[in-house]
């Protein structure tokens, strides 16, 4: 983009504004009020734009959601169009409106065949209240209403409201407003890395599955209504599961009657190099969240799949489910993302991530374990992430209160990368619409930061 004059943004004038009046989410706002936030402008393709004119690789698609890339003239006209005909209307009233019902159908085309439904809501978090509610419901339905508990896993990420907060295992979200609300309960997350690395992963695996078999008969099977786990933990930092975590995780749910909740907010619409991180891994959920790549993040919308097991019982026992959302069904983002979806048929994105551009980041990323600082490098499709250690040899980690990764995040947005750090883990999701030469571009950009963060860490004398 060329930033000529007539273009120019009034930087400070925006962060004053912003500084002044926006509290931004998970932000300390009087530390960024004194900083002034980035503004950014401009995206397109893998690359935005900040207002001083920096070009920036965005090696996170915005939040793990701009799957089509930046700057889809079609997701543009889908929205005007639809603006135009009929900006909004409720599905409350015995009413629909063609884009919702389209949707509807075309997502059970595109998720695994016992999807045959789906509710819509605005995001992530309102789709994983959904499934509380909705859970509670069918349990409600099927006279077992003593079946509330939903278990999880420590360092999950399900979304921000009361229930996505309390489904998540994140202990500094807990610690803001008395979280988890009752009947939510966490067993550990399946790190092999920080949790099993004197096992073989495969039985690292099937033993972090175990912990959900032990908190089942802690709890009291009988109580126990379900169990949700990301395919790949996203916010948590990349963690990726041993291959036979969730088959296991499958045959203990199935012991037991528990239904099985994929949240697909990140893993779903390909980022995998599947549609669904479920395939992927090779399990069969009852129901799973969506949002983020379902339009690519340029219009919100969230939803959950039905599942037929949970689908018949609500329609054929149910009467009024007393839930929903103003947004549900939102003709705008419906048509969004029927267009979403149509560009990643169109141009093949999930079969290019699965069978080109995911063997090729494995190939490259996983190349940068040989760096002094990094103790493991991993990717699964199109998610990666590595780990800062102090001492490569013994994996000797640095110190939490230095915040290292925040130190590598810092080199990295300044040298025009944007790598999210999670603790000392770095991470990254690019577009699913990357090249095989931006990936090299991105790689690179990758280890001269790594090597510049290490030069600074020297310097400090932190190492
Ligand atoms: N579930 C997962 C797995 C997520 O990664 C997120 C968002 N990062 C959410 C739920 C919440 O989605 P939202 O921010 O749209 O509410």
């Amino acid at each position: 983009m060329n930033m000529n004059d007539n273009t120019r943004i009034d930087t400070q004038a925006i962060q004053a504004i912003d500084g002044a009046h926006y509290l931004h989410p998970f932000t300390d706002n009087q530390a960024l009020g004194k900083k002034g936030a980035r503004v950014m402008v401009k995206g397109e393709g893998i690359y935005v734009w900040d207002s001083e004119g920096h070009k920036i690789l965005d090696g996170m698609s915005g939040l793990w959601c701009v799957n089509v890339g930046y700057g889809r003239k079609e997701l543009a006209d889908a929205a005007y169009k639809q603006l135009l005909e009929m900006p909004y209307y409720n599905s409350f009233f015995q009413t629909t409106n063609i884009p919702a019902a389209q949707l509807a159908k075309l997502l059970t085309e595109v998720t695994p065949p016992q999807f045959n439904h789906v509710f819509f809501s605005g995001s992530g978090s309102e789709g994983n209240d959904t499934v509380v509610r909705m859970v509670r419901r069918y349990w409600d339905l099927l006279e077992q209403p003593q079946r509330k508990v939903i278990i999880s896993r420590h360092n999950a990420y399900h979304g921000s409201t009361m229930c996505g907060a309390s489904l998540g295992g994140m202990s500094g979200m807990h610690a803001q407003g008395d979280l988890p609300i009752p009947n939510i309960t966490h067993i550990e997350q399946p790190y092999w890395y920080e949790n099993g690395r004197d096992m073989d992963p495969d039985a690292f695996g099937i033993k972090a599955a175990g912990w959900l078999e032990a908190k089942i008969l802690e709890v009291g099977p009988e109580k126990v209504a379900a169990f949700i786990g990301e395919p790949v933990q996203g916010a948590g930092g990349v963690i990726i599961p041993p291959k036979t975590y969730w088959p296991e995780i499958q045959r203990i749910c199935d012991k037991y009657g528990i239904l099985l909740v994929s949240d697909e907010v990140i893993c779903g619409f390909g980022r995998l190099g599947e549609w669904w991180g479920c395939e992927k891994f090779g399990y069969k959920p009852d129901l799973m969240t969506f949002a983020k790549g379902v339009t690519s993040g340029y219009v919100p919308l969230g939803g959950v799949m039905v599942g037929d097991r949970v689908a018949n019982v609500l329609l054929e026992k149910g009467g009024e489910f007393n839930h929903g959302y103003t947004y549900s069904g939102h003709p705008v983002a419906c048509a969004v993302a029927i267009e979403n979806i149509d560009i990643i048929r169109r141009e093949h994105l999930v079969e290019k991530v699965r069978e080109e551009t995911g063997p090729y980041l494995k190939e490259k990323f996983e190349a940068l374990a040989d760096h002094p600082l990094v103790g493991i490098a991993e990717t699964c499709g199109l998610v990666a992430g590595l780990v800062l250690v102090k001492d490569k040899k013994t994996l000797e980690a640095f110190d939490s209160a230095l915040e290292v990764g925040m130190v590598c995040r810092g080199h990295m947005f300044g040298n025009g990368m944007i790598m999210r750090a999670v603790g000392d883990r770095m991470i990254i999701a690019p577009p699913l619409v990357i090249t095989r030469a931006q990936i090299d571009e991105m790689v690179a950009l990758i280890r001269l930061c790594l090597d510049k963060t290490y030069e600074d860490l020297k310097q400090r004398n932190w190492i």
